[in-house]
């Protein structure tokens, strides 16, 4: 079975961690290949270092070296170097780069500079962390260099800051007028992208943020069209519990793109393409007559374990195989 699941970090990595369970239980990992689109909108430069959080959160994840409290970075991580850049009064202080954690950022500009493309750069990562083994390959969504800002105003004056900064620095807290992806729209999909998506048996959205994760990989252009022309029934997972996120700030960035936050505004970004929808037990989503909207599924959606997530994994596949059938004998306009 080839699963391809689009994702961005810590929502990401955690649903992913949980299919990789969920298949490990059921004894179907050694015919399950995981194809994995990550985001790199959030990508940015530090301290003349390429840093891409949402790829590095997936590889730490699956590798089982996640700080587990964060969700992302190390564990059992120290900051020397952090701390001896702030005595330097090096900029910015306010993105947390543990000293392990650094060693990725230095291998990943090494190779970058000498002009290994980023595919092929998170390739020699995935190895290091063993995705191999596990049977998932991870794509970043572009090998071209993306960036997500946000515009701002502040004190009457408008400006455009990298996303790490509003949501990081500022905690989404200053009122964004919208997002201007960077370099999105000439960017062309990475190698296998676009295969993983019209090949899948099954494409999975987990529960990452709709805007700034699974948004910015939507625009890659021919993303959006390969998931309208796939065979394979895409079921995704909600982010939101009650409308609101379980982490982070996806109700504000919902706001700024004009959407509701609610799991039918979600499903709404996604209605061109989405055959299937968990949402919690209680959602007030009402269910689509049929053939007007994805089939929904009601369950809880808390991964506050590992099994936890497993069992939502194991439901969105469990309902993936039930639209397959359904879906081989149409085709979308
Ligand atoms: P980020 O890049 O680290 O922000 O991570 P993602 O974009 O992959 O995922 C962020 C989204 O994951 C947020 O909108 C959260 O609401 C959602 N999320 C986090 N934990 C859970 C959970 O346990 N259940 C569900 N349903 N969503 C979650
Ligand atoms: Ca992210």
């Amino acid at each position: 079975m080839r699963i391809t699941a689009l994702a961005g970090g810590v929502g990401g990595a955690r649903f992913l961690r949980g299919l990789l369970e969920h298949l490990a239980t059921t004894r179907a990992s050694d015919r399950a290949q995981v194809t994995v689109i990550g985001n790199t909108g959030d990508d940015i430069t530090l301290f003349g270092l390429r840093v891409c959080p949402d790829l590095d959160t997936i590889l730490y994840t699956l590798g089982g070296s996640v700080h587990e409290g964060q969700g992302w970075g190390r564990s059992d991580e120290s900051h020397h170097v952090a701390v001896e850049l702030a005595a330097l009064g090096a900029t910015p202080q306010w993105f947390s780069l543990g000293d392990k954690d650094l060693a990725t950022h230095i291998y990943r500009s090494q190779l970058l500079g000498q002009g290994v493309p980023l595919s092929a750069v998170t390739a020699r990562l995935a190895d290091r962390w063993g995705l191999p083994e596990a049977g998932v390959t991870l794509l970043p969504m572009t090998d071209a260099p993306v960036e997500t800002h946000v515009v701002v105003t502040e004190a009457g004056e408008q400006r455009a800051i990298h996303f790490q900064e509003w949501w990081v620095r500022h905690g989404a807290a200053i009122d964004a007028e919208r997002f201007v992806v960077a370099g999105l729209d000439s960017a062309a999909p990475a190698p296998g992208v676009l295969e993983a998506i019209r090949n899948a048996d099954v494409v999975l959205l987990p529960p990452s943020n709709p805007v700034v994760s699974i948004g910015i990989i939507l625009g890659v252009p021919g993303v959006r069209d390969a998931l309208r022309g796939t065979r394979a029934p895409v079921v995704g997972v909600s982010p939101l519990i009650g409308g609101r996120p379980v982490r982070g700030h996806a109700d504000i960035c919902l706001e700024t793109v004009g959407v509701e936050s609610s799991s039918a505004g979600v499903a709404g970004l996604y209605a061109d393409f989405l055959d299937g929808w968990l949402v919690e037990t209680d959602d007030a989503m009402q269910e689509p007559r049929p053939g007007s909207g994805p089939v929904l599924v009601r369950r809880p959606l808390l991964m506050s374990s590992v099994q936890a997530a497993a069992d939502i994994a194991g439901a969105a596949l469990s309902l993936a195989s039930q639209l397959a059938a359904k879906k081989g004998g149409e085709s979308r306009p």
